[in-house]
């Protein structure tokens, strides 16, 4: 008997070396090889028959042996077909994979294989064959009811171990380890929600039993799952709960005043009505900011919903209680535009305060002054990018720190920024709509303020799809448009930042559009390989109408606010994610003016099925309602991007989508365990005492 502490290596069938390669992918502890969990199921309960295969049949298992294979090399260089017959008692079947000449030393005659694939015909039509199906050669001495008559489990590749090794190793420690495992839900907990023992959880999930539903299964759905779905949530939670409390109760922040006096002077600086949902946010904001603990917010809400306005007043109250103010944006760009918003406001009443712009672009006497100024006190407000936060950077009494477009920053940056001062309150602005389960299972340890109204007057932004076959036509409602003295925006994707080719294709696509289509007309190219200044050049010849047409990649996606444009067209919009699309849709439709934003969609293969994504684009404007289809396309990770969240860790988030009442369980739990008496300390213990996988996934996440 093993107990699930116990170093790998003492696992029969892992020795020394492969001992450190595990411990190389993160694996020390039985446990933590327990929890490599399958990533799908194969039913092998009972496999077909070779002879019953026919074309159009669903997946098929197959217990076969190789009568003969073969590596066939075609007249195409570098083009392999290895093709293997197999056979079980009732007759043989062809397979064949492409480019795979290595399987030569895998399907050697006579070996026994389970192949797992969709039968079709094969080229002449006549005869079954099974193409690139998945597989899995069995030792005679591989121990049946593992790998056979069961519903099996499949593993990713792991530290150069097949997905039947690590069925074997977790097999075996499955077997081996003894009693229960150690608590990680309470038991109270644990009762209430109904959840089996996570061993018994462990070893459903890896060998599910005979009756088990493959497509719950898949949908990470079976009682099994859920209880690992369950108590991970309520780690997760548990650690941010623990922060929060910290955060809320024992550290004192400022209590800022905000009399009746200081709202009327301030809301009388601004050259419109507030939203409804702008007061309600300001209202949010308000009871943090008199509350004696630091305020650590999230303000949500849509591109072009008025965050900005928001951030500013914000700031001025913190300046107003005698504390400097910063706000932090992602790029140059955004913050310089920030900067602006903040000076026109600022210039238009005369309101006196002190103000300093300070990004990577600043530096000599400017930089000097600045730093200065922040230092002795002698600047009120600063807006900047994450240079405000670079060591050598003082401030004299930073009360107040807002940050934007928080999907961009990790949390680690947050809690970097949040050491610069006397506990300065936190707010951190994100347009990229959160669905609120999402919401609270990444920012568990913030509070959330949601604006949910647009402010008047905004003419909804005309979305089509178009093709390739459409470009002459998309081209003239540009000129129409540009005629009409509009300015339009043209997007074109960079697959990766590094990848010259498609910095070329930029510079090649604007130089046709300038050359070929609008001579007459001024067009500006603008890219991430841009130094500062020059970015700064074109986008402000762009805001003073000086640029007609402005050829760019993703960096307008953060929020620059040109309102006289009114058309985006975006080329390759099939390579982009719903969301990011939604973003650059809100870069237009922010005068009066209709609007108007054409996705382009390249022909060919991936053609129709791309027009069926983006038509989502064409039925709404919800930011939210995209965000949420955006997540069920391509999952989490690529719409927030893995590493900043350790989200790639978090093995059971689509479940947690699916369900929120499971993460608002799991939440509610963690809650009420910190709050009771002694809580927080008997949440540090229990955290503290996880195996260390989890540990360092929670301490990835910034909340270690
Ligand atoms: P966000 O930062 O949320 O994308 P902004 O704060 O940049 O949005 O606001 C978008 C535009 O709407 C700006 O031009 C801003 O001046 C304007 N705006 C903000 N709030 C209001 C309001 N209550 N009424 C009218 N216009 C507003
Ligand atoms: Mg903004």
């Amino acid at each position: 008997m093993l107990d699930a502490r116990t170093e790998l290596r003492y696992l029969k069938g892992v020795g020394p070396r492969r001992a450190d390669s595990l411990r190389e992918s993160g694996l020390e502890t039985v446990e933590d090889l327990l929890y490599v969990l399958p990533f799908r199921w194969e039913d092998r309960r009972a496999f077909r028959r070779v002879a019953d295969l026919a074309a159009g049949d669903p997946d098929a298992a197959l217990d076969v042996r190789v009568v003969r294979s073969r590596l066939i090399r075609t007249r195409r260089p570098g083009f392999t077909i290895f093709e293997a017959i197999l056979a079980d008692a009732s007759g043989s079947v062809r397979s064949i994979w492409y480019n795979q000449p290595y399987l030569e030393r895998v399907f050697r005659e006579g070996r026994r294989a389970v192949v797992f694939g969709r039968p079709s015909l094969d080229r002449y039509g006549r005869d079954v064959v099974l193409e690139n199906p998945d597989y899995e050669t069995l030792d005679d001495d591989d121990a049946e009811g593992i790998h056979t008559g069961r519903i099996v489990p499949v593993y990713r590749k792991l530290a150069g171990l097949s997905s039947r090794v690590q069925r074997n190793l977790i097999w075996r420690a499955l077997g081996s380890v003894g009693g229960p495992l150690a608590e990680t839900v309470p038991a109270p907990a644990a009762s209430r929600h109904r959840l089996l023992e996570r061993l018994e959880a462990l070893r459903e999930v890896h060998f599910p039993p005979p009756d088990a539903s493959l497509v719950d299964l898949d949908r990470r759905a079976t009682p099994a799952q859920r209880v690992l779905a369950f108590e991970e949530i309520f780690l997760l939670q548990l650690a941010l709960a623990v922060r929060r409390r910290g955060i809320r109760e024992e550290s004192r922040g400022i209590a800022y005043e905000v009399p009746d006096a200081l709202r009327t002077r301030l809301a009388s600086l601004l050259p419109f009505r507030l939203t409804g949902a702008q007061r309600r946010v300001l209202r949010e904001i308000g009871a943090d900011l008199r509350a004696p603990h630091p305020m650590h917010r999230l303000l949500q809400g849509d591109v072009g919903s008025g965050k900005t306005i928001v951030a500013i007043l914000t700031l001025l109250v913190a300046v107003e209680n005698g504390y400097q103010a910063a706000l932090m944006a992602p790029t140059e760009i955004l913050a310089d535009q920030h900067y602006r918003s903040l000076s026109r406001l600022l210039d238009l009443k005369g309101a006196g305060y002190r103000r300093a712009f300070l990004a990577g672009s600043v530096s000599g006497a400017a930089r000097r002054r600045t730093l200065e100024g922040l230092a002795g006190g002698g600047i009120d407000i600063v807006v900047g990018t994450h240079a405000l936060f670079e060591e050598g950077v003082r401030f004299r009494r930073l009360g107040l720190v807002v940050v934007d477009e928080q999907h961009r920053f990790g949390v680690l940056q947050r809690a970097a920024l949040a050491g610069k001062g006397c506990r300065p309150d936190v707010l951190v602005m994100t347009a990229t709509p959160i669905p609120r389960s999402l919401a609270l299972t990444l920012y568990g340890d913030l509070d959330l303020s949601v604006i949910d109204e647009m402010p008047p007057g905004r003419t909804p932004v005309r979305t089509v799809v178009r093709g390739e076959a459409d470009r002459g036509r998309v081209y003239e409602r540009m000129r129409r448009e540009i005629e009409g003295g509009r300015q339009a925006y043209v997007v074109v994707p960079l697959v990766e930042e590094t990848e010259r080719s498609d910095l070329k294709a930029a510079t090649a696509f604007a130089a046709r559009l300038r050359g070929e289509v609008f001579p007459d007309r001024a067009v500006g190219l603008l890219h991430g390989r841009m130094k500062g200044e020059e970015k700064d050049a074109v986008m402000r010849a762009f805001a003073a109408g000086r640029i007609d047409v402005l050829v760019a990649t993703t960096v307008v996606e953060v929020g620059v606010d040109v309102a006289n444009a009114t058309v985006m067209v975006v080329e390759h919009a099939e390579r982009f994610g719903l969301s990011q699309l939604h973003q650059l849709r809100g870069r237009v439709g922010r005068g009066p003016g209709a609007s108007h934003c054409v996705l382009m969609v390249g022909d060919g293969g991936t053609g129709s099925e791309a027009r069926e994504r983006l038509a989502v684009m064409a039925e709404t404007s919800d930011g939210f309602r995209i965000a949420e289809r955006d997540l069920e396309i391509r999952g989490p990770g690529a719409v927030f991007g893995t590493q900043q969240h350790g989200l790639s860790d978090l093995q059971f988030l689509s479940a947690v989508l699916r369900d929120p009442s499971l993460l608002e369980a799991a939440r509610e739990e963690a809650r009420a365990l910190v709050a009771g008496k002694g809580g927080a300390d008997r949440a540090r213990r229990l955290l503290g005492s996880l195996r260390p996988g989890w540990r360092r996934r929670l301490s990835l996440a910034g909340i270690g």
